[in-house]
C-alpha cells in the first residue's frame, strides 16, 4: 500500500512528467474488480475527461488530487499497486483499472493491490468525500510541529485505550501512515509498538515526534520504499530497517534479535531490547 512518502513522491513525478498534457480519451478499467471504487460510469467517466488538462497534482494523506481542468479532479487514493506513466508506443498494459490517454500517445495507467479508490469529482466537491473532509494535520505540514503532535496526544488520552502503534496507524490520527512506515518510525523512538499512549514520558513524545519528521523526510528523499514503485515503474530507495527480512537478524543498534508479532491487523517487527 502507498503511504506518504509514495505518493509525494508520484505528485512529484507526474508533476514533472504529465502536467499540461491533454487528454484524448480517459477510461475506467478493463480488469473488473470489486474493490476499486469508482463514482462514475464508464461513459461518464470518458466523457467528462475528453479534453481537460493535467493540472498540478498534490498528494495529502494516502490521497492524490490530479486536478483535470478546467473543472474536475481525479481522486487517487488509499491504494497500492502502480501509477504509471508509459511514453509514446509504449503498449498498453493487459489489465488496468484507469488509463489516461494524452494527445502526444503517451498514457497514464493506475492498476491496484487489494483496494482503492478512482474517483472523479467536480473542482471542490473532492474535499467533501469521506475521509479527505475533515483531515487532521498531516506530517509534512508545517503546522505538524511538536506542540500540535503533543496537544494530539493529549486529546486522545482521554478518549480510549491507544498504543503508539495506534496512534500511528488507526483512525487516520496521522494521515498518510501506515503499517509499514510505522515499524521503522517505533524503532528509531525506541518505543515498543504496544506501549500505551497514556504513559509516554515527554522525552518520549519528543522521540516519537523527530522520529516520525525524520522518518517521513527521509523516505521521501529516497523516493518513496523499496517495496513499491514510482511512476516511471522504478522501486524507491528506502529500505525499511524492521520488516519481514529482519526477522531473526541482528537489531543494527544493539545486536540482538529482531522478532515479529500480529497486533492490531497487522505484523510488527521490532527489537525487543531497543523497544522495551
Ligand atoms: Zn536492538
Amino acid at each position: 500500500m502507498f503511504e506518504l512518502p509514495e505518493l509525494v513522491t508520484l505528485a512529484k513525478q507526474m508533476n514533472d512528467t504529465l502536467k499540461g498534457k491533454r487528454i484524448r480519451r480517459g477510461q475506467l478499467g478493463n480488469s473488473p474488480h470489486k474493490f476499486v471504487w469508482y463514482n462514475r460510469s464508464h461513459d461518464q467517466f470518458e466523457q467528462l475527461t475528453r479534453g481537460k488538462t493535467i493540472g498540478d497534482v498534490t498528494a495529502r494523506g494516502r490521497w492524490l488530487f490530479v486536478p483535470f481542468e478546467p473543472g474536475y479532479v481525479l481522486l487517487l487514493g488509499e491504494c497500492g499497486g502502480k501509477v504509471l506513466y508509459h511514453s509514446p508506443g509504449s503498449r498498453i498494459p493487459k489489465k488496468y483499472h484507469l488509463c489516461i490517454r494524452f494527445e502526444d500517445n503517451s498514457f497514464l495507467t493506475a492498476t491496484t493491490q487489494m483496494w482503492g479508490a478512482m474517483e472523479l469529482y467536480e473542482k471542490g466537491e473532492e474535499h467533501n468525500r469521506k475521509y479527505i473532509k475533515g483531515m487532521r494535520t498531516t506530517p509534512v505540514e508545517p503546522e505538524f510541529t511538536f506542540n500540535y503532535f503533543s496537544t494530539l496526544v493529549d486529546d486522545l488520552v482521554g478518549e480510549k485505550k491507544r498504543s503508539v502503534k495506534g496512534l500511528l496507524t488507526q483512525d487516520q490520527i496521522i494521515p498518510g501512515l501506515g503499517n509499514a512506515i510505522a515499524q521503522d518510525i517505533l524503532f528509531r523512538a525506541r518505543l515498543h509498538p504496544r506501549h500505551p499512549i497514556d504513559t509516554l514520558s515527554t522525552d518520549q513524545r519528543r522521540a516519537l515526534y523527530s522520529a516520525i519528521i525524520e522518518t517521513v523526510r527521509e523516505v521521501i528523499g529516497k523516493g518513496g520504499r523499496y517495496d513499491e514503485y514510482d511512476l516511471r515503474n522504478n522501486r524507491g530507495g528506502y529500505v525499511r530497517i524492521m520488516d519481514k527480512h529482519a526477522v531473526n537478524h541482528p537489531c543494527p543498534e544493539c545486536g540482538g534479535k529482531i522478532e515479529r508479532m500480529q497486533y492490531l491487523g497487522g505484523t510488527c517487527y521490532f527489537c525487543p531490547d531497543c523497544q522495551k
